[in-house]
C-alpha cells in the first residue's frame, strides 16, 4: 500500500471561528473560503485530517459525546459540497496533566495516530494552524507546517522560524500547497466530471 499525502487541519481558529470552547453547531462559523479550499485540496489527492484539543471535555464545559456531535454535524455539512474528511482525532485532555498525555498538541500525538491509522506520507504532509502549539506538533510528526493568520495566528507569528510558512487564510495556504505538489494536481476540476 502506498502512503498517501495529508493536510492535518487544527479546527478552531483554523477552519472556524475561534469562539472558545466550541461545542454547540449553534458556535461553528466556517472561516470564509474553507470548505472550498478543503475541496480543493482533496481533489488533488491530499486525504484531510481534522487534528483538535478539547480541553474543554477534562475541563467539564461538555462531553465527548458532544465533540463527537459536533464533529457529525460539520462532516454532513462538508458532504454537502462534496468534501469527505478522512480523519477525525481530538485530545479530550487539558494542559498540566501529570503525567500529561501524548496527544494534546504540541505533542504530535493525533497525527502520528491518524498516520499510523489511515497509512499517511507524513514527508509528504502538511500542518496548517493558528497556534505555536498546532506548529510545534508538525514538525515533531516531521510533516511542513503552515499558519494561518486567523484566530490567534497574528499573536503565534513573531514565534515561528522561516521554516514554517505563513498566510493570512486556510484557502491561501492551500493555494500554496497545490502549487508546490508536483505528482497531485494543481488544478482539480471542481465539477467533479
Ligand atoms: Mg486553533
Ligand atoms: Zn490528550
Amino acid at each position: 500500500m502506498s502512503l498517501k499525502p495529508a493536510i492535518f487541519l487544527d479546527r478552531d481558529g483554523t477552519l472556524n471561528e475561534d469562539r472558545g470552547y466550541v461545542w454547540r453547531w449553534a458556535d461553528f462559523y466556517w472561516l470564509k473560503g474553507v470548505p472550498e479550499a478543503l475541496l480543493k485540496l482533496q481533489k488533488a489527492g491530499f486525504k484531510l485530517v481534522v487534528v483538535t484539543n478539547q480541553a474543554g471535555v477534562a475541563k467539564g464545559l461538555y462531553q465527548e459525546k458532544d465533540v463527537l456531535a459536533l464533529q457529525r454535524l460539520i462532516a454532513e455539512d462538508l458532504k454537502k459540497l462534496g468534501v469527505t474528511l478522512d480523519g477525525y482525532y481530538f485530545c479530550p485532555h487539558r494542559s498540566g496533566e501529570r503525567p500529561p498525555c501524548a496527544c494534546r498538541k504540541p505533542a504530535p500525538g493525533l497525527l502520528l495516530k491518524a498516520a499510523s491509522d489511515l497509512g499517511l506520507a507524513l514527508n509528504a504532509s502538511y500542518l496548517v494552524g493558528d497556534k505555536i502549539s498546532d506548529i510545534q506538533a508538525g514538525l515533531a510528526a516531521g510533516v511542513q507546517t503552515i499558519l494561518v493568520r486567523t484566530g490567534y495566528g497574528l499573536t503565534a507569528e513573531p514565534e515561528v522560524t522561516p521554516k514554517t510558512k505563513v498566510f493570512d487564510d486556510l484557502p491561501k495556504a492551500a493555494d500554496y500547497i497545490l502549487l508546490k505538489a508536483p505528482n497531485l494536481d494543481p488544478n482539480p476540476n471542481l465539477d467533479g466530471s
